[in-house]
């Protein structure tokens, strides 16, 4: 191969150059996005399942979109070219998307798919019958994989320094030019101007990218604040409705898993706000909020808190029977109890009144189970206050 073959910058310069340039650029950024949503998707699936095999499912996936994107690459840069692909142009999107998905995906398919591809080009290359420089191919190969892992566990900090960033990118397509060269033969002016061009381009995708998560983000802190408490952080009403019809539609189908539902209400908590004020009242609140849902997440319980409402919480314990619920509430009451919270250095003694159900056979929706919860929280507080009441026994706090 002789650089003559090689489609070099000057056609960039060309008129037809320069738009198929931009239906490239156009078209990778297309791509960049998909890659983009879809990690992030895919990582909030992973993070709310702990399923092994939903994990690997999705790296599978990833590196599947990845797998598609290259060949459509492809495929658009030889309708551009009349079949070919030998561009500096070609090569320098394919790799934009290789690294792109290394620091995004972070998966071990990625991983794979990052240092197996100069085996296949290369070999690709071998069975056409041109290879001079099989050991430097090698060595190349075994450097790319040092680069690729030490990028893969490293994305963090390297996307949070700009120049390590940018000495790794170096490193990572310089790898690959050499690697290139060693099948297309080009000069060192070549070169270096191809690995300039990979870096210019590998930024404004960045830059893009960059734009593009931020506005996934926003997308999530909005539904973040749809979901969560302003006061307390814990989940909200409107996410208790959501969660709980879920939670129904699956525990209904197969009652030998249990499902309890714990409600509760502070006791005599005007007094705190008549006493001490509004903000006294708001501390108690985050007070009791974060050491439930603390307590619950340590004792993985897989007990998830909501507030329903002022000072109304309810616990959806999914696959916990009644009676292993009272122990852990019983627990986290101690606490509540044992360190009591201070405000302008007065300790306010908080004490609550709960009841707790679980799914029958005879509840026809979510609020069936609900509603009877409720009525034993009321039993509990017209016993008295500082209670609980367990599937209509009500047991009081010493
Ligand atoms: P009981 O033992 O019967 O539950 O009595 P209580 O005083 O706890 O109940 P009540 O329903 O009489 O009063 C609840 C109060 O909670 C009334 C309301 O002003 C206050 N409240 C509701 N939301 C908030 C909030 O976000 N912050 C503060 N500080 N107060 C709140
Ligand atoms: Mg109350
Ligand atoms: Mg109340």
């Amino acid at each position: 191969m002789s650089i003559n073959n090689i489609n070099g910058l000057q056609s960039l310069l060309s008129v037809d150059g320069n738009i198929n340039a931009i239906i490239i650029g156009l078209i990778t950024i297309g791509l960049i996005t998909i890659i983009t949503v879809s990690a992030y998707s895919f990582e909030n699936i992973i993070n709310n399942s702990k399923k092994k095999s939903v994990k690997i499912g999705l790296q599978i996936a990833e590196g599947v979109i990845l797998a598609i994107s290259m060949i459509l690459v492809q495929h658009i840069f030889k309708a551009l070219n009349s079949g070919d692909t030998r561009s500096w142009f070609y090569a320098t999107t394919q790799l934009t998307l290789l690294l792109y998905s290394l620091y995004t995906m972070q998966n071990y398919v990625i991983e794979f798919m990052n240092i197996a591809m100069p085996i296949y080009v290369f070999g690709h290359h071998l069975i056409n019958g041109n290879n001079n420089y099989l050991l430097l191919f090698i060595i190349l190969t075994i450097l790319l994989a040092l680069t690729v892992s030490y990028i893969s566990r490293n994305t963090d900090q390297l996307l949070n320094s700009e120049w390590k960033y940018i000495i790794l990118q170096v490193i990572y397509g310089a790898i690959w030019w050499v690697i290139i060269w060693s099948f297309h033969r080009f000069t060192l002016y070549y070169t270096i101007s191809m690995l300039v061009g990979f870096v210019i381009y590998m930024s404004i995708i960045r830059y893009i990218a960059k734009w593009i998560r931020d506005s996934f983000n926003n997308y999530h802190d909005l539904s973040e604040k749809v979901n969560y408490d302003e006061l307390t952080g814990i989940r909200n009403r409107a996410n208790f409705d959501e969660v709980s019809r879920e939670v129904f539609k699956v525990y209904s189908k197969d009652l030998d898993v249990p499902l309890t539902m714990v409600m509760f209400d502070i006791d005599h908590f005007k007094i705190f706000n008549d006493d001490y004020g509004h903000a006294a009242g708001d501390v108690v609140l985050r007070h009791v909020a974060t050491l439930f849902e603390k307590e619950l997440f340590k004792m993985t319980t897989r007990g998830q808190i909501f507030r329903f409402g002022g000072e109304e919480f309810v616990i959806i314990f999914r696959g916990t029977t009644p009676e292993d619920a009272l122990e852990v509430i019983k627990k986290i009451r101690n606490d509540l109890i044992n360190d009591p919270v201070e405000y302008e250095g007065k300790e306010l003694n908080i004490r609550i009144s709960l009841g707790a159900s679980a799914l029958q056979p005879s509840d026809k929706n979510v609020d069936d189970l609900f509603n009877r919860v409720d009525k034993y929280l009321y039993e509990s507080k017209n016993q008295g206050r500082n209670r609980i009441t367990v599937e209509d026994e009500t047991i009081a706090f010493n």
